[in-house]
C-alpha cells in the first residue's frame, strides 16, 4: 500500500514501502539498512550467535529462510545452510531449486538432505499411521533430522527463518489453550546440551534471528533485494492450525497496527529471562538422541508408520 509522492522517513527520497506497524515509510536503501538492523539487534538483545560464529541455517527456500542466510552472511556469520526436501512433487523441486539459486548467488555451499530417504517413507504414510495432523509430523521429523544434521556437521546452533507473525501466531495459541510448557520455552533463543561424552547427538541451540521482523517487512526486503525465493506455500499445510492463529492476529493487526507486536514483545517483556536451559534427561534407545522416553518422539512416529506397514503387508500376503 504505498501512493506516489510518498517520501522515505529516514532519508526523504521517494519512498516504495510503507509499514503501518511503525508509521514508517522506506525506499530501498533504507529498507535494507532498516532490515539488516532489526536482524543485528534481535542477535545482540538475546545473545543468540557470538561475532563471527559458526551457525547451521534451516533453509526452506522460502523468502524468510533466504533473507536469514543473506542477512546473516552479511553480518558476518558462518552460515552452514542446510536444505530438508519434503519430498512433496513440484513443490519440493521448486523449493531445492530456490535454495540453489541462492547458494549460487552469495557463492556459498548448501548441504541438501532427503527427508524421505531418512526417514523410510512419505510424510503423509508416516502422519497417517499415527493419525496426526500433517504438518506437525513433517515439523516434528524435520526438527529432529535438523538437529542431528547440527552435530554431524560439528556445529551446536540451529537459526531458522522464524519471524514476528510465526512467534506471535503460535503465542496466541500457546495462550489460548493453556499450553504451560510451551509458554514457559517460548524465547528468541534457546540453550540446548553439549552431545554425550564420546560423540553424538545433543540438543542444539535454537536462535530465530528474524523474531523482530514481520512477514510483510522480509517480504518487502526479498522483494527488493532480488532473492530468488520460491513464494508458494505448502501445499500440505492448508487448514494446519497454526495458520489460523496467525490469520487471526492478520485481520487483528489489519485494523490494529502493532498488535503482533504488542502481544509478543509484550509477552517477553513480562517474563524473567530465558527459561532455564535443559536438564540432561536419557538418550533414545533407537537413535542417540536426547530425550526424556525411552524412545524420542521422532523415531516413536517412524516405529508406528513402520508397523502399520508391516501389518499392511501382512494382510496383502493373507487375502
Ligand atoms: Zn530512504
Ligand atoms: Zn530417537
Amino acid at each position: 500500500m504505498t501512493n506516489p509522492g510518498m517520501k522515505c522517513s529516514r532519508c526523504r527520497r521517494p519512498a516504495s514501502h510503507r509499514f503501518p506497524q511503525h508509521n514508517l515509510r522506506l525506499c530501498d536503501a533504507c529498507l535494507e539498512i532498516f532490515t539488516e538492523r532489526q536482524v543485528e539487534r534481535a542477535v545482540k538483545k538475546w545473545r543468540m550467535l557470538a561475532p563471527g560464529q559458526e551457525v547451521v541455517a534451516a533453509i526452506s527456500g522460502g523468502k524468510d529462510s533466504l533473507a536469514l542466510w543473506q542477512i546473516l552472511a552479511r553480518l558476518g556469520y558462518r552460515v552452514r545452510a542446510v536444505h530438508i526436501s519434503l519430498g512433496f512433487g513440484e513443490f519440493s523441486q521448486a523449493s531445492l531449486d530456490a535454495c540453489r539459486a541462492m547458494a549460487q548467488r552469495l557463492d556459498a555451499p548448501l548441504e541438501v538432505r532427503g527427508l524421505e530417504d531418512w526417514a523410510g517413507a512419505a510424510v503423509g504414510e508416516i502422519a497417517l499411521a499415527n493419525r496426526r495432523e500433517h504438518c506437525a509430523v513433517c515439523g516434528s521429523l524435520k526438527r529432529h533430522l535438523l538437529n542431528r544434521l547440527v552435530f554431524e556437521l560439528g556445529a551446536d546452533t540451529l537459526a531458522t527463518g522464524h519471524h514476528l507473525d510465526d512467534e506471535a501466531g503460535r503465542l496466541l495459541g500457546n495462550l489460548m489453550r493453556r499450553h504451560a510448557g510451551y509458554l514457559e520455552r517460548q524465547w528468541p533463543a534457546l540453550e540446548g546440551m553439549a552431545p554425550p561424552a564420546g560423540g553424538g547427538v545433543g540438543l542444539a541451540r535454537k536462535v530465530k534471528p528474524l523474531v523482530r521482523l514481520s512477514g510483510d517487512e522480509i517480504r518487502a526486503y526479498a522483494q527488493s533485494q532480488g532473492l530468488p525465493a520460491h513464494l508458494a506455500s505448502c501445499p500440505r499445510s492448508k487448514g494446519a492450525t497454526l495458520t489460523n492463529y496467525q490469520d487471526a492476529l492478520e485481520l487483528m493487526e489489519q485494523r490494529m497496527p502493532g498488535t503482533k507486536r504488542d502481544l509478543y514483545f509484550g509477552f517477553l517483556r513480562q517474563k524473567a529471562g530465558p527459561p532455564p536451559p535443559p536438564e540432561p534427561g536419557g538418550l533414545c534407545r533407537q537413535c542417540g538422541g536426547p530425550t526424556r522416553q525411552e524412545t524420542c518422539g521422532a523415531c516413536l512416529l517412524l516405529r508406528r508408520a513402520r508397523e502399520t506397514a508391516a501389518r499392511r503387508a501382512g494382510q496383502g500376503g493373507a487375502a
